[in-house]
């Protein structure tokens, strides 16, 4: 499903962000990514979706390497993945409906299949009642419901989300991991990179520690295993 085989990653300013990563995630895990600011958790996700190339060694997502994988069919890998941000990243002039439809007009779906399947996801994240609201006029856990929407409407076996609670209150980031969980129990992958030592803690998955752009820990139901 996600393998990565002795990657290694140098930045321009010398920096290695990856110093001979391998690791296999399966079909329906829920991964988190752990590890102190600067570990090189973002660079490890951002690989997966090839928002970073490696400098060396294979990533291979849903039987392609993204390594090799040519500039061009980029979209088209990025239609198999769901990807949410810590800053949510939605189109500020769009409403949540017009959001979340803009995954499926890009591929040409039906207006008719468009509608169902916006319909069916914001019911998912709760928010069927906020669909001609706009983005400014949503609060934070709103505006990250959408985010997660609009990262599945295309029905991605894989959901990949840096921090996505990082901006939202306590009571906030249990909705939004129980919307995540909802996500995996239909049986698609979740990896997140988090800091919510509380969430990690209390619903058990599997924890992939990075520190120095090496996995120092991976264990199934393993705890944070930092202080903060
Ligand atoms: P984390 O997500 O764990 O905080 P990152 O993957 O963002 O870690 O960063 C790992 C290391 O790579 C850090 O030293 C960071 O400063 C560096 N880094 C990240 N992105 C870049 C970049 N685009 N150019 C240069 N260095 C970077
Ligand atoms: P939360 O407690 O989830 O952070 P808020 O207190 O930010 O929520 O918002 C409560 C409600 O008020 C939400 O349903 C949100 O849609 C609405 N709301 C917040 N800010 C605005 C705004 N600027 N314009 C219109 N509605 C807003």
């Amino acid at each position: 499903m996600i393998e990565m085989k002795n990657v290694y990653k140098k930045y321009q300013n010398g920096v290695v962000a990856a110093n001979g990563i391998d690791v296999e995630i399966k079909q329906g895990e829920f991964v988190y990514v752990v590890g102190p600011s600067g570990a090189g958790k973002s660079t490890f996700i951002k690989m997966m979706y090839r928002e970073e190339r490696p400098s060396s060694g294979d990533i291979i997502v849903n039987g392609v390497n993204l390594a090799t994988l040519k500039n061009k069919r980029v979209p088209l890998l990025r239609r198999q993945l769901g990807v949410v941000f810590q800053d949510f990243k939605l189109l500020p002039k769009l409403n949540v409906y017009e959001n979340i439809a803009f995954a499926l007009e890009v591929i040409e779906e039906s207006p008719k299949v468009i509608r169902k399947r916006v319909t069916d996801v914001l019911e998912l994240v709760g928010l069927k009642h906020k669909a001609r609201m706009f983005p400014n006029e949503l609060s934070g856990g709103e505006q990250q419901r959408v985010a997660i929407a609009r990262s599945i409407v295309n029905n991605p076996k894989v959901v990949i989300a840096d921090e996505p609670t990082g901006n939202l209150d306590p009571e906030t980031s249990w909705e939004i991991m129980n919307i995540f969980e909802e996500i995996n129990n239909r049986g698609t992958t979740i990896v997140m990179a988090t800091h919510n030592k509380e969430i990690v803690n209390t619903v058990r998955h599997r924890v992939i520690a990075i520190e120095g752009g090496l996995i120092m820990r991976d264990e199934l139901g393993g705890d944070y295993g930092y202080e903060s």
